[in-house]
């Protein structure tokens, strides 16, 4: 297949909906980004990447790091992690509060902010903030193949400024007795973890290990377990996109995970990993022409899991 041929006709089949949706707007980093943005990237099994667009500029990658926080996660307190998050769709918006009172505190799955929050609690262990960012950060360096993807402090800050939703969610599940540390550690890393800025050929790349059984197939590192790669991949076809994960699984059906941004990572196992952004969002938060360009994608390779 020519993949350059690829992500350029697919960038081809977006056109007439470029500056469709509605960029983010709670923090003026995300207000002012240009709906009109759009790149492509795909990562192949030699490590091989193929960009269109946008795909080398950098933008904060928001709800996406919950995929990398999530394997860190697991790999640091195993499958404890599940008595404090559960694993099914929530069927609700990203920040939503009442399943956290009818389930006590115990988030629907990893993919929600409460669900994330957990997850960051659970990462953070005994450790300090610094420590718990930085292993984030020296992971993400290292399956991205980029030692300069660091932390956008600025849009961190405004993060917590605008933060009332997710600073409620943190004390409600402290409430519950489901943090064991202090909810502004929590949140603090939470910000700084959202605003990890990559770009979409960075994303594709880091993700590799999803696709192949948990090991990096280009560097041949084993990430994690077959069976973790796969039930986190399971996550991201039933939760990766809020409320709008069974439309995704209907229109693109891989699994993937959506961000405020205008961020999808998609994971075509045993083929690679597709990331495109895009920051018009739909109703529900996932990029509207990000979404279309993964349709157009699986129609023009018939990547979809549901063959
Ligand atoms: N940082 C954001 C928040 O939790 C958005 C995460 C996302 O991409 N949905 O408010």
């Amino acid at each position: 297949m020519d993949y350059q041929a690829l992500v350029d006709d697919v960038r081809s089949d977006v056109h007439a909906y470029r500056g469709s949706g509605k960029v983010a707007s709670y923090i003026p980093a995300l207000a002012q980004s240009d709906p009109h943005d759009f790149g492509i990237a795909i990562a192949l099994a030699d490590g091989t990447t193929y960009i269109s667009g946008d795909g080398d500029t950098p933008f904060s990658i928001q709800s996406i790091s919950y995929v990398f926080s999530l394997g860190l996660a697991l790999h640091h307190v195993k499958s404890a992690l599940w008595n404090h998050v559960g694993r099914e769709p929530a069927g609700s918006p990203v920040n939503s509060i009442i399943q956290l009172e009818i389930e006590k505190g115990k988030p629907r799955n990893p993919l929600t902010s409460s669900g994330a929050l957990v997850v960051c609690d659970q990462l953070i262990g005994k450790r300090g903030i610094e420590e718990t960012c930085e292993e984030l950060l020296a992971f993400l360096r290292e399956r991205g193949d980029a030692a300069d993807i660091a932390i956008d402090e600025r849009i961190a800050m405004s993060e917590s400024r605008a933060g009332a939703f997710n600073r409620s969610l943190a004390h409600f599940i402290a409430a519950f007795g489901n943090l064991r540390n202090a909810p502004e550690d929590v949140l603090s890393v939470y910000y700084r973890q959202c605003s990890i800025a990559m770009t979409c050929r960075q994303l594709a790349r880091a993700a590799l290990f999803l696709a192949f059984d948990g090991t990096d197939p280009a560097k041949g590192d084993v990430v994690c377990t077959p069976s973790r790669a796969r039930r986190i991949n399971a996550l991201m076809l039933t939760s990766g996109h809020y409320d709008n994960s069974g439309d995704f699984a209907f229109r693109v059906g891989l699994p993937g995970k959506s961000s405020v941004s205008g961020g999808i990572l998609a994971i075509v196992p045993r083929t690679g990993v597709v990331c495109v952004w895009s920051p018009g969002l739909n109703e529900a938060g996932t990029s509207l022409v990000g979404a279309v360009a993964l349709e157009r994608l699986v129609e023009r390779t018939g990547w979809s899991i549901f063959v």
